[in-house]
C-alpha cells in the first residue's frame, strides 16, 4: 500500500502554513488527475498531501475590466461558461477537450498548468490570450505573464511553497477572436500529439495583433514570435496565412521534437496546415 497523510485545510492562510511546516515532503493536490495518476504509476507519494479542494473562493470566473479565473476553476466550469465560449474562444476549445466529462468535472485549470505538461491543452490558449499568473507564498503575492511562466518540461516558475491563485486576462476585446485545435488520434481521451492556438485582432481587414502558440511541438508551450511578426500589419489573406504557417512550422520559431506521440517532420506539417486554419477560425469568431 502506498503511504501517505492527506491534509485538507479551508483557507489560504492554512495551506501556506501547512506548506511551511512540512517543507520538500508535501505537494499539493488540487483536483487530484495529474498527482494520483503519478502517485499510481510510480508507486510513491510524498509524505503529505495538502489538499486544497477546500478552497472554494478559488473556484470562479469573473469579468471586470480584465477576466479573472480562479486557480481551482474546472475544465468544466470553463467548457460550461458562455462568456468563455464566446468572448476566450480558444480557452473554451481547450478546457472542453480535456479527458471525459468526469476528468473536467474535477481536473482544475491551476492544475493543468502548474503540472506544465507539454501538452498541457490550456497552455496554448492562455499562451495566445496572454493570460498573467498569479501566485502566493510566504513572501506574499506576486506574478509573471504565462510565456515566463513554464521553465521546462513539467516545470515553472512556482516556489514549492507557493500556491497559484489566480489567472488574468486582458479584456480588451474589441475586434479580438481566439481559437484552438488539439490533433490527436482520436477526439475522446487522448492527449495531443500538437496543440495550435492562435489569437487576432483585425483593424478592417488588417491584422493589427496575432499571437500564435504551440504546444507539445516543443519541451514546453512556445509562442511562434517569428510567424506573429510576419503577419502584423498584413491583410488577412490566404497568401500570408500559408506563409505564416510555415513559418510556424520552420526552425525559426522552434525546433519541433520527435516523441512516442508523433514525428518532428509529421509536426511540422499539422503546423503548416492548422495554423491558418485556426487563423481564419480566430478571425471569424472575433467581436465585431
Ligand atoms: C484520464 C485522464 C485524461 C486526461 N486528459 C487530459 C487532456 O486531454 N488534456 C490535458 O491537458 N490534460 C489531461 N489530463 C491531465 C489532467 O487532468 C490535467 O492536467 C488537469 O488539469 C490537472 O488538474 P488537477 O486539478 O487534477 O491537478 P492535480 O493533479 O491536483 O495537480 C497537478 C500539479 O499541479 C500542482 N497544483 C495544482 N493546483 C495548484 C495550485 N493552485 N497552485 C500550485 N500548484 C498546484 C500539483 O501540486 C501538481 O503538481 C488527463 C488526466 C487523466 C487522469
Amino acid at each position: 500500500m502506498i503511504d501517505y497523510d492527506y491534509l485538507r485545510p479551508d483557507n489560504l492562510e492554512e495551506v501556506l502554513g501547512l506548506l511551511k511546516e512540512h517543507g520538500p515532503k508535501a505537494t499539493l493536490i488540487a483536483g487530484g488527475t495529474d498527482v494520483m495518476v503519478k502517485i499510481r504509476n510510480t508507486k510513491k507519494a510524498p509524505e503529505v498531501l495538502v489538499s486544497i479542494r477546500g478552497l472554494k473562493d478559488l473556484r470562479y470566473i469573473e469579468k471586470k475590466k480584465d477576466y479573472h479565473i480562479g486557480a481551482l476553476t474546472t475544465h468544466r466550469m470553463l467548457e460550461q461558461s458562455e462568456l468563455i465560449r464566446t468572448e476566450l474562444s480558444a480557452l473554451h476549445d481547450g478546457a472542453s477537450r480535456v479527458g471525459s466529462v468526469q476528468v473536467r468535472n474535477v481536473a482544475t485549470v491551476g492544475g493543468n498548468i502548474c503540472n506544465a505538461a507539454p501538452s498541457a491543452d490550456t497552455a496554448g490558449p492562455l499562451l495566445v490570450l496572454d493570460a498573467i499568473v498569479f501566485m502566493e507564498g510566504p513572501e506574499g503575492k506576486r506574478s509573471v505573464p504565462i510565456t515566463e511562466f513554464f521553465t521546462s518540461t513539467y516545470k515553472t516558475v512556482l516556489k514549492k511553497d507557493e500556491v497559484l491563485t489566480e489567472i488574468k486576462i486582458p479584456g480588451e476585446m474589441e475586434h479580438f477572436g481566439s481559437a484552438y485545435w488539439k490533433h490527436s488520434r482520436r477526439k475522446a481521451m487522448n492527449l495531443p500529439i500538437l496543440g495550435i492556438a492562435v489569437s487576432l485582432k483585425l483593424e478592417g481587414e488588417i491584422i493589427s495583433d496575432v499571437r500564435i502558440a504551440l504546444t507539445v511541438a516543443a519541451p514546453t508551450p512556445v509562442r511562434a514570435y517569428k510567424a506573429e511578426d510576419f503577419l502584423k500589419g498584413k491583410p488577412l489573406s490566404d497568401e500570408a496565412l500559408n506563409e505564416a504557417g510555415k513559418i510556424a512550422a520552420s526552425t525559426e520559431c522552434c525546433s519541433l521534437r520527435d516523441s512516442l506521440r508523433g514525428e518532428a517532420w509529421y509536426r511540422a506539417e499539422i503546423i503548416e496546415v492548422y495554423v491558418p486554419r485556426m487563423a481564419k477560425l480566430a478571425a471569424e469568431r472575433r467581436s465585431k
